[in-house]
């Protein structure tokens, strides 16, 4: 197949920021080829896609090897939520490190781009706050968070090692915490457990004093950050951190979720997770400066269109 015409892989596609991604690319006319184990993505993400002549899907573990034709590579295959990715540590850091082997091995195969989805979990619990992508983090490299935070980081240090051995060409993203339509329901993430708790009438559950802060960025801004990467000159390497700066308490978000939806729940406080972070907010000046790309919406806004999301998708 001439390189030309061969479809870009995302890998992950079926997932929650997968099938955004997936359907962005085919609006854009380009064709694109979902490869995903389905362990927390699902079909349904991409059903919307299958009557688009540019899209094929296949079922697929990254962690076996890959044999596929195509002009690009986007790797977002690994769980996101803490409680799936705890739940089989040894294969979510398997995932993360021999994905991106298998994934960067294909890629100099098809001598083409691979753009890997990276984290904020990279920096930890950071003593530098906003996170800039000098600062090199404080992470435990034994606890419940290590498999997703040193298997990311193994995976940058893979991707940087064959950029500078190989010349393989590289885009990393350190993405901070993502919300909006589509996310899993029942996947244990702040922003759906809030809005489904808050819409059953249940008491939204605040780990620890819920004084520790996150910064939410909405989907539909994470999408054109991801894009403007994998369309900028090869030197921009990255990485890149791609979030909303609008940092809030989990306390403060709770109340929010609750005023605007109503009823009668209250706030209910549980034991904070071994090692979670105090304090999350990213630096994206340097994102601002090299892709042009700042978030446009809201934490109010995204957080009002996620509401009618799982409002007419469960509640009505
Ligand atoms: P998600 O769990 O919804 O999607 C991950 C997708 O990868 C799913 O479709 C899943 O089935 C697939 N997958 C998992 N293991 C796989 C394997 N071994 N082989 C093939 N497919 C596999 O998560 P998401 O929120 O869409 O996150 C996508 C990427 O972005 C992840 O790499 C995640 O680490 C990163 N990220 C997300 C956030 C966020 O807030 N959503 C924050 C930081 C980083
Ligand atoms: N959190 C919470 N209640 C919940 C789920 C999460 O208070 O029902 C807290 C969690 O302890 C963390 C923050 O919300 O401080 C964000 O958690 P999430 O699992 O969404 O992602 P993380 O940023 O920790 O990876």
């Amino acid at each position: 197949m001439p390189k030309s015409s061969r479809p870009i892989l995302v890998a992950g596609g079926a997932g929650f920021i997968g099938h955004h991604l997936c359907s962005q690319l085919v609006r854009s006319g380009l064709s694109v080829i979902c490869v995903d184990n389905f362990h927390t993505g699902s079909f349904e993400n991409i059903a919307h896609l299958e009557r688009e002549v540019g899209f094929t899907w296949t079922k697929q573990d990254v962690t076996d090897p890959l044999d596929f034709e195509v002009s690009e590579i986007i790797n977002l295959a690994c769980p996101a939520s803490p409680v799936h990715y705890q739940t089989d540590p040894v294969r979510t850091l398997k995932t993360n490190v021999l994905g991106a082997i298998n994934l960067i091995e294909l890629a100099e195969r098809e001598s083409c781009q691979i753009l890997h989805a990276s984290t904020s979990e990279v920096y930890g619990d950071p003593e530098v706050h906003p996170q800039t992508e000098d600062y090199w983090g404080y992470v435990n490299p034994i606890g419940p968070r290590s498999c997703y935070d040193e298997g990311k980081r193994c995976a940058e240090t893979l991707l940087f090692d064959h950029a500078r051995e190989y010349d393989l060409p590289i885009k990393v993203a350190r993405i901070f915490n993502t919300f909006g339509p589509n996310m899993h329901p029942n996947d244990g993430r702040v922003v759906s457990n809030f809005i489904m708790q808050a819409l059953r009438g249940e008491d939204l559950t605040v780990y620890g004093k819920g004084e520790q802060t996150r910064s939410f960025c909405y989907v539909d801004d994470m999408i054109d950050g991801l894009m403007a990467l994998r369309n900028a000159p090869r030197e921009m390497q990255g990485p890149y951190n791609l979030g909303n700066p609008q940092e809030k308490t989990v306390l403060e978000l709770a109340e929010w979720v609750i005023s605007r939806i109503g009823g009668t729940s209250k706030i209910t406080f549980k034991p904070l997770p071994t090692d979670d972070p105090q304090k999350r907010k990213p630096a994206i000046e340097k994102a601002k400066a090299d892709l042009n790309w700042e978030p446009k919406v809201s934490i109010e806004d995204g957080l009002d269109r996620t509401i009618s999301y799982f409002r007419s998708r469960f509640f009505e």
